[in-house]
């Protein structure tokens, strides 16, 4: 049996996992007339499924499998939705032949191009791979909220993270926004930053709600930082 026939089986077992109807009878529905009981037997010998009456338990190796071939569709949709500028209606032949030619190296390195992406262009949640988890944890080590640089440090605003609008306005008009560059002036009595030749004095609480990062370190950061960079609030 082609490895791609098997493949095409496993991402649609992967669909039905995220809807929670891993059964023999969802699966007949959605590989319609490509359905086959060889593949069946052929996955089931492979430990990839196990097989209770008419329910389908994906085996921990099943899943990882699984999980592969939809996370390279996936990103493979994204790529030729960011980069190339295909339709959705358009892409789907595209996606389906892009999983089954590139390397899991690849994958990665696509994934990281496109900054580690979280859902396809239909909205459905992309698996992380070991990109996604290596890129957040260097982000998240790199980003440091204000209050913890030391005085006579000069760093860049990653984003701000704030309910309120009142100090997003203000940070605003003092020009201090994601991408500029600040060095803290004292930080007592009171907070006080540098900002171009402009000091600026900041409540103690703010200071928590600005996150910043060393912009020397922004080669080894890398492009997943870009998604950081806007205003955040709270509890949207
Ligand atoms: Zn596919
Ligand atoms: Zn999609
Ligand atoms: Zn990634």
């Amino acid at each position: 049996m082609e490895k791609k026939a098997l493949d095409e089986y496993m991402e649609a077992l992967w669909y039905l996992a995220e809807e929670n109807n891993l059964s023999l009878e969802r699966l007949q529905d959605l590989v319609d007339v490509t359905f086959n009981d060889d593949i069946i037997r052929q996955l089931t010998e492979q430990q990839l499924i196990q097989l209770h009456g008419d329910k389908i338990e994906l085996t921990p190796q099943g899943r990882d499998q699984a999980k592969q071939i939809v996370r390279c569709h996936r990103l493979a949709e994204r790529l030729l939705a960011d980069v190339l500028g295909m339709q959705l209606k358009e892409m789907e032949q595209g996606a389906c032949e892009f999983e089954h030619i590139l390397a899991a190296e690849i994958v990665d390195s696509i994934c990281t191009l496109l900054g580690h992406p979280s859902e396809c262009p239909h909205g459905l949640k992309i698996p992380e791979g070991k990109c996604c988890r290596q890129a957040r944890e260097t982000v998240t080590s790199a980003i440091v909220p204000l209050s913890r640089v030391p005085v006579g440090e000069r760093v860049k605003v990653c984003y701000i993270n704030t309910k309120s609008n009142s100090r997003i306005h203000k940070l605003c008009h003092f020009g201090i926004m994601p991408g500029s560059y600040i060095k803290v002036h004292q930080k007592s009595p009171s907070f006080v930053l540098q900002h171009e030749n402009t000091q600026i004095a900041l409540e103690q609480d703010i200071t928590n709600e600005i996150f910043v990062f060393y912009p020397e370190e922004k080669k080894e950061v890398g492009l997943p930082l870009r998604r950081h960079w806007r205003f955040r609030r709270r509890g949207y």
